[in-house]
């Protein structure tokens, strides 16, 4: 085990993290980055990003993260794949300790570990994980070509995740437990347009079903429940995609930083600062509303910035 000192440390490497680094770097204080077990976060599993300003043809979510490291990396971050398992934020340097075994001492933090896709919470759900239920279209739509899958939820996600499904699958079947949808405009009309896609609505998936063949376990449908009245009814189905949001990853801070009820660090109004000293948040992290590219490298600006004038007041503190 060995001890690493640093000025700024950046927990995460989507936009925000990675925006962080950029700004905290050319400001020469070498950050270094821990990307995490996702390098690139959330963009890396999505396909064209049409959204974010400077693309008029878009750009593929994994070229757009890996222009923004190797920006980073050319004002001198140092990105590490590395997940951070153990931290002590209130210490002074602040404590990172990594999957590794190697210890960092901060100055100061930026965490910006973004959020992981939410389950449904249902026991058979956890059974077929990897086997017919999966969360990422992009990851793993080739494999239900000709084939049904269901999506379920009822945003922009759903709506995405809905409309890629349909360059392999044969149908696919959007669940939503409401008859209005979360998503923009703009997706619900593309995926109405889409001959492929049904929809089912007032409808939660009850439980998902499967057998086993040949050692092998693979999914065949699902009980729905309708949520107006409460009857069922049975769907057939070969995957199950669940797009119904996100739950930020604050695991590791969760005993230290100041979260909401839902998990979301909770930032000072109009800045990234968090309740304890020398540690800001950026991105998807401690963004409940927005969660978009663009903002989450909007606040790892802010926070690079807020990170400089908190150390630079310190070092005239403790000059004086
Ligand atoms: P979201 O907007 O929070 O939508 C989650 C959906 O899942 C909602 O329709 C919700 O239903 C449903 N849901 C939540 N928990 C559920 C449960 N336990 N069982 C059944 N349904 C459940 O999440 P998102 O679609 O992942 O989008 C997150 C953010 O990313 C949004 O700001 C979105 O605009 C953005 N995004 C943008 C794009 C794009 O512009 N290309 C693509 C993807 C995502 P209710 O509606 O009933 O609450």
């Amino acid at each position: 085990m060995s001890e690493n000192r640093v000025k700024i440390a950046v927990v995460g490497s989507g936009p925000a993290g990675l925006t962080a680094a950029i700004y905290a770097a050319r400001a020469e204080f070498e950050p270094v980055v821990f990307e995490g077990l996702e390098p690139g976060g959330q963009l890396t599993i999505t396909t064209e990003v049409e959204n974010y300003p400077g693309f008029d043809k878009g750009i593929q979510g994994p070229e757009l993260m890996d222009t923004m490291r190797k920006q980073a990396e050319k004002f001198g971050a140092k990105t590490m794949f590395k997940e951070v398992k153990e931290a002590d934020l209130k210490a002074n340097p602040k404590v990172l300790k990594t999957d590794d075994g190697e210890v960092y001492l901060a100055d100061a933090v930026i965490v910006a570990t973004g959020a992981s896709a939410r389950f449904l919470g249902i026991p058979s759900e956890e059974e077929y994980k990897g086997h017919g239920v999966s969360a990422c279209a992009t990851c793993d739509g080739f494999f239900y070509k000709g084939l049904k899958v269901l999506v379920v939820g009822g945003g922009d996600s759903a709506m995405e995740e809905a409309n890629y499904l349909t360059k392999f699958a044969s149908e696919v079947t959007v669940i939503h437990r409401r008859d209005e949808f979360r998503a923009s405009r703009i997706m619900i009309e593309r995926a109405k347009k889409n001959p492929k896609i049904k929809f089912k609505l007032n409808s939660t998936i009850k439980e998902i079903l499967g057998k086993d063949q040949m050692g092998m376990k693979m999914v065949t449908g699902a009980i729905l429940e309708n949520t107006k009245d409460g009857s069922t009814e049975e769907i057939e189905a070969d995957g199950i995609f669940i797009a119904i949001g996100h739950v930020p990853n604050t695991k590791v801070f969760k005993d230290q930083l100041e979260l909401d009820n839902d998990g979301y660090i909770v930032t000072e109004k109009g800045s990234t600062k968090t309740n304890i000293e020398g540690v800001f948040a950026a991105g998807d992290v401690a963004d409940r509303i927005y969660q978009q590219a663009v903002t989450a490298a909007g606040t790892g600006c802010m926070a690079a910035l807020d990170a400089q004038s908190w150390l630079e007041e310190k070092e005239m503190e403790e000059a004086e």
